[in-house]
């Protein structure tokens, strides 16, 4: 997945080779993911989110809601 703040760079989570996975996803009735724990990048925009029923919540006290 592209990383939601529009910086352009992509967030590979599921393809981490010899590790055991690190997040969690359920999917709801409709389908729609939901990822634990937040997604927090370390290096590049230092993005902090989670991803809810598809929508990414993002972990700011300006917290605004984007549909992914
Ligand atoms: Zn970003």
């Amino acid at each position: 997945m592209l990383c939601p703040c529009g910086c352009g760079d992509s967030i590979e989570l599921m393809v981490m080779k010899g590790v055991a996975p690190r997040w969690t996803i359920h999917a709801d009735a409709k389908n729609r993911p939901t990822l634990h724990p937040s997604i927090w990048r370390q290096s590049g925009c230092g993005s902090h989110f989670w991803l809810k029923s598809g929508r990414v919540v993002w972990c700011r006290p300006e917290s605004q809601v984007n549909r992914f």
